[in-house]
């Protein structure tokens, strides 16, 4: 995840108190000169280093619970580039304002922290110890999940440090410490006996000195008087730099020899465990629309994640045609259509139960009607990704039905218009960045979608989306980038790309045009694209230039994004590869703020929206 400051040149990243004077001498020594460093202290917050009368001030600016950054007694900005701008504004207790940027001398790289180089591996790891995944479906918790994930394991880092000796005694400390050389600074850290607190042991002199490490009713540590911390590999690292009441600095860390490697513990994991046997729950009762606080479930949490097949076990009996009597359908009807309607059901595997839905096809339809939905249940059953519906297969029996995974959580646009007050844009950047996930998939095995619309999107809990509705779908030959349909059906031509309605022509980039549709019912929260007009307006509106309104409380970089995707020439218009990279990019930027409560969601919405 990128730091929220990292596009700033007078921001240095993790460098020491002492280096930011050496920059900030080296710049001039002029009133109101400053930079920005990370804080060593506190997870995601800052220091602001300035000059005045030649002297230096560091003012810590930390990341509140809310998400905002603020100085301790000043006001809260929604980034450390607004509040930089703030106090360039207004020095509101600061020793003067901001008026000259120290800005990284050329050469001078962003100096990452030692969290930031580890991150990516111990995210990954992470996602593979705790849900037990490999290949792509790994791939995409990584990619989905990262911010999730990342804040997560910032509270266990330690465990992954060589210092770091978990439950060892006093007298085991010693016993290790003082095995091979001695030198000033050798240290290890231990967790005690006594109600899981910390003890960090430190050889000064050829002794070994013990100190408690406290932790506060924030749950920030500190050793006695000392400096707190959010976690322990913060207060280590910080303890390098500095003694802050130390006999003497953290110099040389004491292997623990019994560090598993590659071992991360699951601390942390949210209270939904991932079900394997047994019959399966209804994942969206685990995770009703939560408040501040509440634990969320992620995907990888819920039984739909991973396919129901990914069981070599039940691999031996994947089949397009299920057995009837492995089928329970109940009376609840999930949705209807043309074709008949949508059920609620149960299908018996090898080892465990389901929740399925099931597509039955009304007796009376005709053969036609029969052949679509084959055609259907044959695109569906060659797609395998945790952000598409799964086909589990068909049975004909009373009637053709098409087995589905279940996604409880119903049609996007209709979850958003009846939640609006609940969900937060954050959310909604969450689930469409999980849609251009499956659609990227789609792209890369060249299949078209032709029906990608916010009612298609059905969702398995507030943070977990699926593609729905192959109905219209097409399979691409290897060297064909688009399908020509001979003749007009019954379209959804506010959803469809120019080229589409012209020359019948559908590829990726047209699903592109689309998923930019989709994103504005999305950020309307369930609203009709092109209010009153017809699909004939709409042709000659597009063709005259003119696009869909910034939908209000829409961020500007989604609104550019919707716009990209609207490019008249799907030439030119981007592929979901770039639609996927813009929209996380994004979506990483503001994750810090998804947890959080609905207060200062409504302040992002104010801040990002458009102007
Ligand atoms: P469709 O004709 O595929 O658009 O389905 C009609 C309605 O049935 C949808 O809008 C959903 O409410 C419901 N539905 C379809 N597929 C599923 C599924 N896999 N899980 C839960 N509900 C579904």
């Amino acid at each position: 995840m990128p730091d929220a400051a990292s596009h700033l040149p007078f921001f240095y990243g993790s460098i020491s108190r002492s280096e930011a004077e050496e920059y900030l001498k080296l710049a001039g020594m002029s009133d109101g000169l400053f930079l920005l460093r990370q804080c060593l202290r506190s997870l995601g917050g800052y220091v602001l280093s300035m000059v005045h009368n030649l002297q230096f001030y560091h003012y810590p600016i930390e990341r509140q619970l809310n998400g905002t950054y603020a100085i301790a007694g000043g006001k809260a900005h929604c980034g450390p580039e607004e509040l930089c701008e703030f106090y360039s504004k207004d020095a509101d207790g600061l020793c003067c304002t901001l008026r000259k940027p120290c800005n990284r001398p050329s050469g001078v790289a962003l100096q990452p922290g030692v969290f930031d180089s580890m991150r990516d591996n111990m995210v990954r790891e992470y996602i593979r110890q705790t849900w037990k995944l490999e290949g792509d479906a790994l791939e995409q918790a990584i990619i989905s999940q990262a911010p999730q994930v990342e804040k997560l394991i910032a509270t266990t880092a330690h465990e992954k440090m060589p210092w770091y000796h978990s439950n060892i005694s006093r007298e085991e400390a010693e016993r290790r410490l003082y095995s091979g050389a001695q030198p000033d600074g050798k240290f290890l850290l231990r967790e005690r006996k006594e109600n899981g607190t910390y003890a960090l042991s430190l050889v000064y002199g050829k002794t070994v000195y013990h100190y408690r490490i406290d932790q506060d009713k924030s749950g920030k540590y500190s050793i006695p008087e000392g400096t707190k911390f959010d976690t322990l590999w913060q207060l280590v690292e910080y303890l390098k730099l500095k003694p802050d009441g130390l006999i003497y600095f953290l110099k040389e860390s004491c292997h623990n020899p019994n560090m598993p490697a590659g071992e991360l513990t699951l601390k942390g994991r949210t209270s939904c465990e991932h079900q394997t046997s047994g019959h399966v729950t209804d994942p969206w009762s685990c995770s009703p629309v939560e408040g501040p606080g509440k634990s969320r479930l992620l995907p990888m949490d819920t039984s739909v994640y991973e396919s129901p097949y990914s069981d070599p076990e039940e691999l031996k009996d994947k089949k397009l045609f299920l057995k009837r009597d492995h089928l329970m359908i109940d009376e609840v009807e999930l949705g209807s259509g043309n074709f008949g309607c949508v059920r609620k059901g149960v299908y018996k595997m090898r080892k465990k139960q389901i929740d399925v839905a099931i597509k039955v096809l009304k007796s009376n339809n005709e053969k036609a009607v029969k052949d679509e939905m084959m055609k259907e249940a044959q695109i569906m059953h060659q797609l395998d990704n945790p952000y598409i519906v799964r086909m589990i297969g068909v049975c004909e029996a009373e009637s053709l039905m098409l087995v589905m995974e279940m996604a409880s959580g119903g049609p996007l646009n209709k979850f958003l218009s009846s939640k609006r007050e609940e969900i937060p844009v954050s959310n909604v950047v969450e689930l469409m960045h999980q849609v251009s996930i499956g659609m990227k998939y789609l792209e890369e095995k060249n299949f078209v979608h032709r029906d990608l619309a916010a009612r298609n999107v059905l969702l398995v809990n507030q943070h977990y989306a699926k593609i729905s509705d192959f109905g219209l779908s097409k399979a691409l030959a290897a060297d064909d980038s688009y399908y020509k349909a001979r003749t007009a059906g019954k379209w959804p031509l506010k959803w469809y790309a120019p080229e589409c309605i012209l020359y019948h022509k559908f590829s990726s980039k047209s699903d592109v045009w689309s998923y930019g549709v989709t994103m504005w019912e999305a950020f309307t929260y369930g609203q009709k694209p092109y209010k009153k007009m017809k699909g004939p307006e709409v042709i000659s509106f597009i063709e005259q230039g003119k696009r869909m309104e910034c939908p209000a409380d829409c961020p500007a970089e989604m609104y550019k994004l919707m716009q990209q995707c609207w490019t008249y020439k799907w030439e030119d218009r981007p592929g979901f590869a770039a639609v996927e990279t813009i929209i996380r990019s994004y979506y990483y930027s503001i994750a810090a703020k998804i947890e959080k409560g609905p207060e200062e969601t409504e302040e992002d919405k104010a801040k990002a929206a458009c102007p």
